[in-house]
Order: C-alpha cells, then structure tokens, then sequence
C-alpha cells in the first residue's frame, strides 16, 4: 500500500491553502484527491466579484482566487488527483479513492485534512407540498447550470430561502434577462450576508417576503405555479395568506450542511455545525485528522476560509513531525443561550498564546453582551450593539484566561441592562 504524509480530502481553497502552509512547513509528500475536474471548488462557479479583499487585497472573481491558489499548489509540484473521489476514511488513517484510471487505491497516511465542502439542502430536506414537476432546483446547481454551462434554469423564477446563493442568484437571473418574482423566507429575517440584500434584491426591486414559506408547487411535468403562504411562529402555513405566482422555476436556497459523513462514519466526534468536533489545531477527536473549510462550519468569506486552513496545514505538518503539544489543556467549549454554535469545542495545547472562537448567534439580536464564562466565572464580555447569524463573530482570548488548564467554557448571550 501506498504510504504518504499527508493526503487532504478535497481541492477548494480550503485543501489548496492547507496543502500550501504544509509544504512550505517542509513536508513534502503530500497529495491531495479533488473529485471535480479542475481545483478551486465551489468557487469555479462563483463568476460574480468580492473574493480575495483580505487575502490579495484586490477583488477577484472566484475562479481567477481559485487560479491564484491553484497555481501556488502547482509551484510546488504538490500531487493532485483530479476526477478522484475518496470513499472512505479509516480509524489507522487509510484512505479509498476511486478514479477512471486507477480503479481503487487505498494510501496510508500519517496526517488527513478533511476539507470536502458543503452541500446544499433540497427540496426533499423540507418536503414541500404539492406536485413533484420538473423546475425545482437548488440554488447552486442554478448557478453552475448558468455560469459553466450556460443555461437559464427557467424565464420566470421564484426563489425560496434568502441564503447568500439565492440571493446572487436572484440577481444573476435578472442580469441574464429571467424575471426574479420574489424571494420567500421563512424566518422574520433574512440568512443572507446585508450587502446581499441591497446589492442583490433591493437594487432590482426585487420582494423580499419573511416569514413565508412555499406551500403549493403546481406543474403536470414543469412548475407551473408557486403558491406561498405567511406562517405563525410555529412555522406553519396561515390559512387566507396565500400569493401565487405564475413562475417556470423554483430555485431553492435552504442551507448548506457539511460534508462529514466520510469522518462521521467512522465515529470522530460530530460538533453543533454538523462538522467534527476540533480543538484549536483543528484536529478533530482522532489525532493526525484534521478539519478546515465548509466541511467543518459553513463560511460566507473565502478569506476565513482560508485563514482556517492555513492552521490545518500547519498543525498537520506539526503534527507529522511529532512537534504539535495536545496534552497541557483540557478544556471543553459549549455553546449556550442564544449562541448557535462555538468553534474549537476544545482546547488542547499552548502552542499558540491565544484562541480565535469563532461564533454564530441563533437569531438577530441587539444590545447584547457576548459572555464567556470558564468554570463560573466571566472572563470576558463583548458589547454588540446589534449582532446576525449570517456573520460570522471571531473573538481572540488570550490562553493565560484560563489558569486552571482544565474544565469548561460557555459562551452565552446576556442582555445589557439599561443602567449598564
Ligand atoms: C455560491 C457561493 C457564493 C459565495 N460568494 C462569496 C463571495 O462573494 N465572497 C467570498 O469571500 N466568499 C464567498 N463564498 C464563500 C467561499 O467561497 C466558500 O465558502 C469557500 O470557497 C469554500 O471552500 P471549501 O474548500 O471549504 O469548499 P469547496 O469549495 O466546496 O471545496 C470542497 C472540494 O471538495 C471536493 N470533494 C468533496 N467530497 C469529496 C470526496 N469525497 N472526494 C474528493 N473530493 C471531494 C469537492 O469536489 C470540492 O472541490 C461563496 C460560496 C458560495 C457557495
């Protein structure tokens, strides 16, 4: 069998930028198993600018930021096998992947970097009611449908779920000459980023309507017909609020989940994010397994993304040259009221000085402190005046907080006293 040092799951920016810190941390065998044709991911599809402010300080589009990030892999002759799918990872770190040419190959390696992406909720997650007509699709396969290979998935759309990709989808459909009817939202706000909402739907005029839901597809073979309808705070469809929309297509852009199921398979801890669960190296509850990108939380910036990898390819080449100290902590993180979920859910080691927890919040809320309570007692509080779970918070906390090495930390929200 072959035997490597390091292989990575995956060539988006996260596998490329965690390939990237690996090398240039002195390991040499390295291979990384893309499934898709070319490197780059998701971003391949992503035509639209806005990539690449932090990291290149320029505006990119997403396949010229998967080029940049391509090219720096090729630079260093690191291995790539494109067309490649991995089908299973096992617990002494053997890897399966299948292709045309080499049938199934089985490497043994001594570090992983899980960084295989997301995938989009569909129509069968929320179980919509009405006819099962062609037309109905998600929000991503809209977009690769029209930006790889140029077909307008429908003249007349209607969009479900205000996420980031329906809502430049919203708008890509109506630069490409589709009329966009409305986007429906289930939640009283919208998921999506806020220049979204202006730069996507607001400058075209496009509707906006929360705390709706589609209840009615109609269409013998194709959408004919959307209905929508209000919901109470149940969730639920309210009887005499209904629109329907005379519409060729219902694009659906419902959540993004991680792609984990290859570690969750083989029992490494699963966190909130549907992710594994990882300690500040990101390495997840099987040591020499790593985790960055989608597959570990959902991102709206590819820069965070990149930053996150760039942690998994140093701790991995750590890691691999015996050099990465996971002994000296032990203290557990957990999200609790009003925060959806924390990340790392574990600190491990003193290699770094300070930890950067990332964080979502539930539900848009104001005036709010974001506490972090260790074994107790507060450590530290930050005002947010208004806070959404589309943005994603990243607060650093320096390791001398937590003087006992042990125990457990909570992340809530607290309101702020009026007299405070
Ligand atoms: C539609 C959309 C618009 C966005 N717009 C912006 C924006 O304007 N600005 C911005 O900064 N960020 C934006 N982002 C966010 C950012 O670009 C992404 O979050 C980031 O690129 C994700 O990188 P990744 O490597 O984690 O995942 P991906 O890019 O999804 O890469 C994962 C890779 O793993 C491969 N893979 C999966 N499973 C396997 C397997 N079993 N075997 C082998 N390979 C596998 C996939 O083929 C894929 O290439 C956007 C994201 C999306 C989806």
């Amino acid at each position: 069998m072959r035997k490597v040092d390091l292989l990575i799951i995956g060539g988006g920016s996260a596998g490329l930028a965690a390939a990237v810190e690996a090398y240039d941390r002195g390991i040499r065998s390295i291979i990384i198993i893309e499934r898709g044709a070319e490197l780059g991911g998701i971003l391949n599809q992503c035509i639209h600018n806005g990539f690449g402010l932090g990291e290149f300080k320029e505006e990119l589009t997403g396949p010229e930021f998967a080029y940049r990030f391509a090219k720096q892999v090729q630079d260093r002759n690191i291995e790539c096998h494109l067309l490649s799918t991995v089908t299973s990872v096992t617990p002494n770190k053997v890897v399966t992947y299948v292709n045309e040419e080499e049938g199934s190959v089985e490497v043994e390696a001594k570090a992983i970097i899980m960084a295989a992406g997301c995938y989009e909720r569909n129509a069968g997650a929320i179980g919509v009611p009405g006819d099962r007509p062609a037309g109905v699709l998600t929000a991503g396969q809209a977009q690769l449908m029209i930006n790889k290979f140029g077909y307008l998935c429908g003249k007349r759309i209607f969009i479900l779920g205000s996420g980031d990709i329906g809502l430049i989808m919203a708008r890509r459909f109506t630069l490409e000459g589709a009329k966009v009817l409305g986007v429906a939202e289930i939640m009283p706000y919208s998921n999506g980023l806020n220049r979204n909402i202006v730069q996507c739907l607001n400058d075209y005029d496009i509707p906006l309507y929360l705390s709706h839901t589609v209840s009615q597809v109609i269409g013998k073979k194709h959408v004919e017909k959307v209905e929508i309808s209000q919901v109470d705070e149940k969730f639920r469809p309210i009887p005499g609020t209904e629109k329907v929309f005379d519409c060729d297509a219902l694009v659906l852009s419902i959540g993004l989940i991680p792609n984990n199921t290859l570690l969750s398979d083989i029992g490494i801890k699963v966190s909130g994010t549907k992710g594994a669960e990882v300690d500040q190296y990101l390495q997840t509850s099987l040591p020499g397994v790593f985790s960055c990108g989608n597959v570990l939380h959902v991102h709206d910036l590819v820069d965070n993304v990149v930053k996150e990898a760039r942690i998994a390819g140093e701790s991995a080449a750590r890691y691999i040259q015996g050099d990465l100290h996971v002994e000296e902590y032990d203290i557990s993180c957990a999200a609790k009221d009003g925060v959806g979920y924390i990340l790392p859910q574990h600190i491990s080691g003193s290699d770094y000085e300070k930890v950067d927890f990332k964080l979502r919040v539930r539900k848009p809320t104001q005036n709010v402190y974001i506490e972090f309570i260790y074994n107790g007692e507060t450590i530290k509080r930050v005002f947010k005046g208004v806070i959404i779970p589309s943005e994603m918070e990243v607060i650093s906390l320096p390791l001398s907080l937590f003087k006992e090495k042990k125990g457990a930390l909570e992340v809530k929200l607290t309101p702020k006293e009026v007299n405070q």
